[in-house]
This record gives structure tokens, sequence and C-alpha cells, in this order.
């Protein structure tokens, strides 16, 4: 994966700078998740960039889980995690977790406490919150914080032995608590809590917090150029505390770009865990999701998400991307590469009345109208078929050039029609057209006797296949769902999801797998769903329409 588009990011440049003075001998990236949920486009961002960066300038990117929050962690999200990765095409020179570090972490927090940086604090959640002090009012000492070093040391290792309550006691670094900066505040560095790890069991019953865990973690692996998102720019001075104090033999330098935000999208894993956990979504990885796996499962591609990454770029200041730029790169992709078929998704059947009772006749289409190695096929037509409801109008607007009483159209890739007659049920619904076709127009014959002004899409209705089509809208109606005070769950769109059953032409159905990708005619691009698709019918999830006023300007 590399960075052309991502050309000058600062990030980049520092990292030329560093190459440059001689700082590293190569560089090395990671990618952090806490498995504690499945990846967001927002974490996509993060392993193009991470990745792109290692593989740019030959270094190593380190796929690191940061497992040290037991009770909300998974190997169901660890799995789901690799597969993300390596699908985005993030590939890992090496897999790590956090955990594994689990031992070094302890030996370093009894060096802390014998340094006189360390301390075993009794103060309940409530009372260390409010000796902590505000950004205005300096915080106040614990009246735990100068216990012998022999002291902190035996409670530590009691915590460890599991002889104390979860929330009695916890280590805390010991720095200033009257620091401008809160996070200096003698943070917490371990806690007790007696849960079963995903990794290792039982075998720990305190653990690493965060700001303490994650320096650490960086600095074994050797990471030279540990970038994270924004809001971590005020714990920098504790990161670096952290390694000094540690006496860690290398030191990354954490530097931090602007999280990617999206317009109608939320991007917070406690979101979109709610979305699943309440049932207002399939899963994680429903096609509405920014899931990479509910992008995926939508149809987009590898490629569509890495182009749109690069372009969005890397910058200090906090934005918001319209999602129609994610819609622009997965156009753009599948534009040459996803052959043309037809389908009709709200069906209306033609009856052609002077077309011969029986006969059958096969009629050779495009793959792909903007790329002619794309090939032909062959498409059934005969005597019934079934076209858009929205091709017909009894009564047509202005400018109206498809079917109507008495006009002519072309159907793609066969005959013109001319609509005689409207037969209409019992509630005056119209359901059935009778027209009748001329043969001296069959397309690529060459006739030029007459033009018509509208082309339509159909499908043979006795050899098309039935299939369900799945429209999409985004799923959050809110612009900015994640800048302003009004709760998500209020936000949610009734009509994101739209199911239509219709057709498809059997040349088609018979070779269309999961996770296949067309262009129908005139309706979108769609990608087979992989879930639902069953042996009896195709589900197919719309990715996009296929044109948007949406313009990248540059
Ligand atoms: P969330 O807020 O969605 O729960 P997180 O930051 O808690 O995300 P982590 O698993 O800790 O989730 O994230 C792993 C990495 O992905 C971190 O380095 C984080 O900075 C990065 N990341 C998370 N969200 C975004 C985003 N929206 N844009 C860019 N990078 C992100
Ligand atoms: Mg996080």
């Amino acid at each position: 994966m590399s960075n052309e588009n991502m050309s000058s990011n600062f990030i980049r440049n520092i990292i030329i700078e560093d190459l440059e003075n001689k700082k590293h001998d190569e560089i090395i990236t990671r990618f952090p998740p806490e498995p504690n949920g499945y990846l967001h486009i927002g974490h996509a961002k993060s392993i193009v960039l991470n990745s792109g960066l290692a593989e740019e300038f030959k270094g190593k990117f380190n796929l690191r889980f940061d497992d040290t929050n037991p009770t909300k962690e998974d190997t169901e999200y660890v799995e789901s995690i690799k597969e993300d990765v390596k699908w985005l095409g993030g590939n890992w020179d090496n897999i790590y977790f956090a955990s594994d570090y689990f031992d070094i972490m302890y030996d370093k927090a009894k060096l802390l406490i014998k340094k006189g940086l360390a301390y075993v604090c009794e103060l309940t959640p409530e009372e260390i919150r409010e000796y902590r002090g505000t950004l205005t009012e300096p915080g106040k000492e614990s009246p735990y914080r100068n216990r012998s070093v022999e002291e902190n040391l035996d409670l530590l290792e009691r915590m460890k032995n599991g002889e104390f309550e979860d929330g009695s006691k916890v280590l805390r670094a010991k720095i200033d608590m009257s620091s401008p900066n809160i996070n200096m505040r003698d943070p917490i560095i371990y806690r007790i809590a007696h849960a079963t790890h995903h990794n290792t069991g039982d075998k720990w019953c305190i653990y690493p917090m965060y700001d303490f865990a994650h320096p650490l973690e960086d600095a074994i692996e050797g990471i030279t150029h540990s970038i994270c998102t924004l809001e971590f720019e005020d714990h920098r001075p504790l990161y670096d505390w952290f390694v000094r104090e540690c006496e860690m033999e290398s030191t990354p330098r954490q530097i931090e770009f602007a999280r990617l935000n999206m317009t109608n999208t939320v991007m917070s894993k406690r979101k979109l865990k709610q979305l699943v956990d309440e049932n207002i979504v399939d899963g994680w990885d429903d096609p509405r999701m920014p899931t990479v796996s509910g992008l995926r499962r939508r149809g987009y591609t590898p490629e569509a998400i890495r182009n749109f990454c690069m372009a969005i770029g890397v910058s200090k200041a906090n934005s918001l991307v319209d999602s129609q730029m994610l819609e622009y790169f997965i156009r753009e992709d599948l534009q040459l590469k996803a052959n043309a078929a037809m389908a009709v998704i709200k069906p209306l059947k033609v009856v052609i009345t002077n077309y011969p009772e029986g006969q059958t006749e096969m009629l050779t289409v495009s793959n792909n109208a903007k790329n002619e190695a794309a090939g032909t096929r062959e498409v059934p037509f005969s005597r019934e078929i079934y076209i858009e409801q929205d091709d017909f109008m009894e009564v047509p607007v202005k400018k109206y050039f498809r079917l109507f009483p008495g006009n002519e159209v072309r159907l793609m890739g066969a005959y013109f029609i001319t609509c005689n007659d409207v037969i209409k049920d019992e509630n005056g619904n119209v359901v059935e057209l009778h027209c009748t076709y001329d043969p001296e127009t069959k397309s690529g014959s060459g006739f030029t006797g007459r033009k018509v002004k509208g082309t339509i899409h159909w499908v043979d209705a006795k050899n098309a296949r039935p299939a369900e089509f799945r429209l999409y809208e985004p799923l959050i109606l809110d612009d900015a769902p994640e800048n302003e005070g009004k709760h998500f769950l209020d936000q949610i769109n009734p009509n994101s999801l739209e199911v239509l059953e219709g057709f498809i032409e059997d040349t088609t159905a018979k070779v269309a797998k999961p996770q296949d990708k067309f262009q129908l005619v005139r309706n979108g691009f769609f990608n087979v769903d992989p879930k639902n698709t069953t042996e009896d019918k195709l589900v197919f999830n719309r990715i996009v329409s296929l044109k948007s006023s949406f313009k990248i300007n540059n």
C-alpha cells in the first residue's frame, strides 16, 4: 500500500527529516486497535496511513492489539480486526498483543515505585476525581501519596495476588497535582479488575491503564513514530514521562493527526456497538454501517477505501468529510471493473402482442459500455418482458421520453416498442402494458429509419430470475452527528433500507457469486450480498447510484 496521494503530509515530512538526520535506521509504525469492536472507516484511515508510511520508507508496520481492558474485549473482535486489516491491504510485518507485555509492564511499575514515582492509593474513584481539581484549580494530594517504597511494593504485589476488591486500590504515578495539564496529576497506572482476559485468562487481576501501557508498548516494539488522533495531544507529556521514567531503551515519538469525521456517520465503536446490541442494524457488517465489514458487505472495494483515505489526507485540523466523497471513490473504482447487467427492481409486465408466441431469441449486449475489453453477452428476449414501473407514465409529464400510451421507445439492445394498451386492476393500478414491436428496428441491424428519444432496460419475463434488491440511504439523518449535543439514536433514518423484489437477467444470475459487483443498468452499482443470498435467490445490495453531482475539487 503506498501513499502516493498523501503526497506531502506533515507526518511524512517528519519521517523524511528523521531519516535524513539518521535518527533511525528504519521507521516502525503500528496500528493499535483495542479489540472491543469492529473496525470502521476512521480506523481505515489510520491503517492506510501507518502501513503506507512503513511501505514507502521501507520500514516495518506492526498490528498490535491494545488489549488491556478485559471486560470489553473479545476474540471475535481480534479475528474481525485481522480480517479487515488484511482485506484493506495493511500488510503487517508483526502481529503483537499488549497483553504479552504485562510482565514487563508490571516490572516497570515496580521500577517507578522504587524511584519514588508511584504509589498505591486508596481513595475512592469519586475522591480521586474530586482531588484531581479542574482546569482552573490545582488538584489536592492524596493522603496515600507519601507511603514508603516498601509499603508500596508490598501493596502492589498483594493487589496482583488478588487480595483486594475491584476498585479498592489503584497504583498511581507521582507526578504533580498542581500541573496545568490534568493528565499529569498523578494518573492511574494500574487498577484491580477480577476479570478473565481473552489472552492471559485469569493470570492477572490488575490491568494497566492506557496512558501507561501505550507508551511502553510502543517503546518495547521500537516504534519510531507513534501516530494517534488529536485528543491525545494533551497526553503527550505523560507519554514522554512514562517512556523516560520507565527507562525504556527506545524512545518513540507521538505525533497526532485529526481523526476522520464524516457527514451522516457515527464513528465511535461505543455507538456502533449500541446500534448492533439494540438490533437497529443487522450486525456489525450491516451494509449501512461505516465499519470495514459493513462497507465490504455493501460492496466497497479495498482500492476505493484506500483511495478515499489517501485523498482526504492527513492534517492537524479537525474537519468533517462529506460521505459522498467515499461514494465517489467506489464509483470511480467500479466504473471499469463491474460488468453491466439488466435488472428490473420495480417490475411492470409488458406483453409484446405481435411477437410470436413460444419464440425466444438471443440478443447480444455489451458487458461494459465504458470498457470494450469486457466483451458482450447474450440475453434472451421473448413475448413477455418486465420493465421498470418508473419507465412508464400513463399521463406523461413534460419532457418525459420513456413509455406512455402511443409512444415508441427503444428496448436496450433489442427493438423499438410502442405502447398500445394499459391494463389495470380493480383499484385502477397499472398492472400490464400491451405493446407492439417493429422487427426492422433490431439493435445492431443498422436500422436508421426513425429515431426515438427514450431507451429503457428490461428483462425477459420467462427467463429472468427473481431477486431481492436492497437500497440504502444514510443510517444517520444528521449532517454532523458527532459535533452536536443531540443523541445519535434520535437521528436514525427510518428509511435507511428499502427492500424491493424484482428480476435479474438469467445470464448474469447464473454466474453471480457472493461479493460479485455489477452495474445494474440505470439502477446503480450492486454487490451480491454474502450473508443472505441463497441457492434460490440472489440478494443485491446497492453500493451507490450510477451518477452523482458530487465533485472532488482539486
Ligand atoms: P473509537 O473512538 O471509534 O472507539 P478508538 O480510538 O477508541 O476508536 P482504537 O481501537 O483505540 O479505537 O483505535 C485504534 C487506532 O485507530 C488508534 O490509533 C486511533 O487513533 C485510530 N482511530 C480511531 N478512530 C479514528 C478516526 N476516526 N480517524 C482516524 N483514526 C482513528
Ligand atoms: Mg481508543
